[in-house]
């Protein structure tokens, strides 16, 4: 088998330190006899895995006290409908801004069950930019406001938290949670799937602050109700048990990694090499706004569309996969999350100049 690079928007690139882990461990976890995969989530050995992965998921991010942690199932995309459900507590409002296809999914299925005020939307600018944060409406009758911390179809990120003038925040942090700094305690609820930059698909986190909990509305399933799921340590039901396992791999070798400030630093230097590359060629483009551009997810153009194929194919042939941009967007897109090493982004760099150099 060959070393090759993987771009994917995710499920995406692990550490390869993790797969060799989990591939030693597959049969015997830590002298139990029993694969991880085997395991009861009630029996004596996942409880021990279970608490490692919240403890060490508040450590890396410094999770106050006075929040939960979760860990379900049915991605993001379910939480779009489980967030209003949960958090309304009997408001008819919430606030969303939209600054990209995420978001826009989430005003999309949480207008099922409230009225969306759409503080602000850079979708006539085509997403390439967020709305300054002067020109937001928000509404102080609203039950909280939404946004996404990093749109990972359009490359657009926050790069500080918006003030949310008193009402609950709520992000979603599938593409960059544990990518940079964050101060959980500005926050009211914070969700994210682990595809991205946690690990495999298949597990959602929520972290959310203790006085949000207990206002689910009647119709909400029990495994979607955070007091209830809270209560019982994300076991209500059956957990996705090897899926947890290995998010809490990842986890450790990010806090052997030096934790979130040191892949920061690393984040930020790989992102900045890459954009220098694009914006100093012909061949090359990236549309959004310098300020807003995403450390994680990197679309750009081609000058000349039609060279997309043979550049894709020449990627390949390079060990370079799956730098197909979203269908929605077209162009390329190079996801490069925090266990994409430092050395894909050069071997990528390498390979544009290259490519540009003839044709
Ligand atoms: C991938 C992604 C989602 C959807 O995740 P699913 O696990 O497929 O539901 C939602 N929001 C953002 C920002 C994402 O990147």
């Amino acid at each position: 088998m060959s070393d090759i690079y993987n771009f994917s928007a995710g499920p995406s690139v692990f550490p390869k330190s993790v797969l060799l882990k989990a591939q030693q461990e597959l049969l015997d976890w830590q002298g139990s006899g029993q694969s991880v995969l085997e395991m009861s989530h009630r029996g004596n050995f996942f409880p021990i895995i279970a608490e490692q992965l919240e403890t060490d998921l508040r450590s890396l991010m410094g999770i106050p006290e006075n929040y939960k942690v979760l860990f379900l199932q049915g991605g993001a995309s379910a939480q779009f409908s489980f967030i209003p459900q949960n958090l309304l507590r009997g408001k008819a409002k919430a606030c969303y801004v939209k600054t990209g296809a995420w978001s826009e999914k989430a005003v999309l299925d949480a207008q099922n069950y409230c009225d969306v005020l759409v503080s602000a939307s850079s979708e006539n600018t085509a997403y390439t930019s967020i709305p300054e944060e002067s020109t937001w409406i928000l509404d102080a009758q609203a039950a909280y406001l939404h946004y996404t911390t990093n749109e990972t179809i359009h490359g657009v990120e926050f790069s500080k938290i918006p003030d949310a003038n008193g009402l609950p925040l709520v992000a979603d942090m599938s593409s960059n949670i544990l990518s940079r700094v964050v101060d959980v305690s500005q926050y009211g609820l914070i969700y994210a799937g682990t595809q991205k930059n946690m690990g495999p698909a298949g597990v959602t986190v929520v972290i959310v602050r203790e006085d949000l909990l207990g206002y689910a509305s009647k119709t909400t399933p029990p495994v979607f109700d955070y007091q209830e799921q809270a209560k019982s340590h994300s076991m209500l039901n059956t957990p996705a048990t090897y899926n947890w396992y290995l998010v809490g791999l990842v986890l450790k070798w990010l806090k052997e990694a030096g934790g979130v400030d040191a892949i920061e630093q690393i984040n930020k230097a790989k992102s900045t090499q890459l954009y220098q590359a694009i914006d100093q060629s012909t061949l090359y483009s990236n549309p959004v706004a310098i300020s807003d551009r995403s450390r994680m997810n990197v679309p750009f153009i081609l000058a000349d569309s039609a060279l997309d194929q043979e550049f894709l194919k020449a990627a390949e042939s390079n060990g370079l996969f799956e730098l197909r941009g979203h269908r929605s967007v077209g162009g390329m897109r190079a996801s490069i999350y925090n266990a994409m090493p430092e050395s894909g982004v050069k071997a990528l760099i390498d390979f544009m100049l290259e490519f540009e150099r003839t044709h």
